[in-house]
């Protein structure tokens, strides 16, 4: 009998697998065609300043709308692009676009946040900087209206190497924020080694404010320990008031989450700009 069972859940295994790999393909051929029929674009979430309550930042998200499936999510797309190499060519894509609207805005002269964009680790080579600068040049975009977002992952792969790209982004002048942190596999001590001014702390840690006593422990430890290293820290994820609340008592920087908006298209976004939207509540 155990031997049946073994044997049938390697069927249904295999069988699951299959159909992964499948869906894999289709994923990847649909966006190696999503890519030149423009069905990508890029939503743009605030992030706002805890003290001012004013908008400081954006994030650019990658937004994929399929002739028939309709929205498909980032976390759906994004690892498949990453295991076949087409995040290369959507890396590139993104930021292009990105760019291409941070000179729209100026050309229209809105002036804008800086935008972050979020980088994966296999894009993370030693001819991203040229790369980068290229596009920024193309576009005229100063160097500190991109931030880079990226995640820990890279940091546990830490080799000189990849300091040294850091290092060399930085020296152009953008920042570099660690994103998702608390869920990757990195120590306190990787944070030294790596030019990095912002940390996010991740939503799942923010969920259980200002409730769950992990949560709570969690998050003043990260944001206890970036100010001893004289870091940013963003809350992503932010949707109650009482989050809100609980997170600028501890001193946290800035926010980003439903609380104030969702990702948007471009044009919303500048409304929010051209408005001057803020976050209610804010101390001053
Ligand atoms: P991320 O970089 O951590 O982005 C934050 C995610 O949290 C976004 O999901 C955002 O829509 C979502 N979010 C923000 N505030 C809230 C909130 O209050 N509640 C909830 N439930 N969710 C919130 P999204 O847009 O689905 O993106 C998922 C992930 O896909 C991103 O996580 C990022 O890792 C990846 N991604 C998105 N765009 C790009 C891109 O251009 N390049 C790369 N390499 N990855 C991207
Ligand atoms: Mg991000
Ligand atoms: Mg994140
Ligand atoms: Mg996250």
């Amino acid at each position: 009998k155990a031997a049946q069972s073994i044997e049938s859940n390697f069927l249904f295994y295999s069988e699951e697998m299959n159909q992964r790999a499948k869906e894999h393909l289709r994923i990847e051929s649909e966006l190696r065609q999503a890519l030149q029929q423009h069905e990508l674009q890029l939503y743009y979430q605030p992030k706002v300043s805890l003290r001012s309550g004013r908008i400081v930042g954006a994030e650019a998200l990658l937004r994929w709308r399929h002739p028939v499936r309709g929205m498909v999510s980032p976390g759906v797309f994004i690892p498949v692009a990453e295991e076949t190499g087409l995040i290369h060519n959507l890396g590139a894509w993104v930021l292009e676009e990105a760019c291409r609207q941070i000179s729209a805005w100026r050309d229209a002269n809105l002036i804008t946040p800086p935008v972050a964009i979020n980088l994966s680790a296999r894009q993370f080579d030693s001819e991203l900087p040229k790369r980068i600068a290229l596009v920024l040049d193309k576009h005229q975009v100063q160097p500190d209206q991109i931030n880079l977002e990226i995640t820990e992952s890279l940091l546990v792969r830490g080799t000189d190497k990849v300091i040294a790209i850091m290092n060399e982004l930085v020296a152009m002048g953008m920042a570099l924020a660690l994103d998702d942190f608390g869920t990757g596999y990195s120590s306190l001590a990787y944070l030294k080694k790596f030019p990095i001014s912002t940390l996010k702390i991740d939503r799942s840690f923010v969920i259980g404010l200002p409730y769950e006593e992990n949560d709570c422990a969690i998050a003043r430890a990260i944001v206890t320990m970036a100010q001893q290293l004289r870091q940013e820290i963003v809350a992503e994820g932010v949707e109650t008031p009482e989050q809100m609340s609980f997170l600028r008592e501890l001193g946290c920087d800035q926010l980003q989450g439903y609380l104030f908006s969702q990702p948007v298209p471009a044009a919303e976004f500048a409304a929010m700009l051209r408005e001057g939207k803020r976050l209610a509540f804010a101390t001053h």
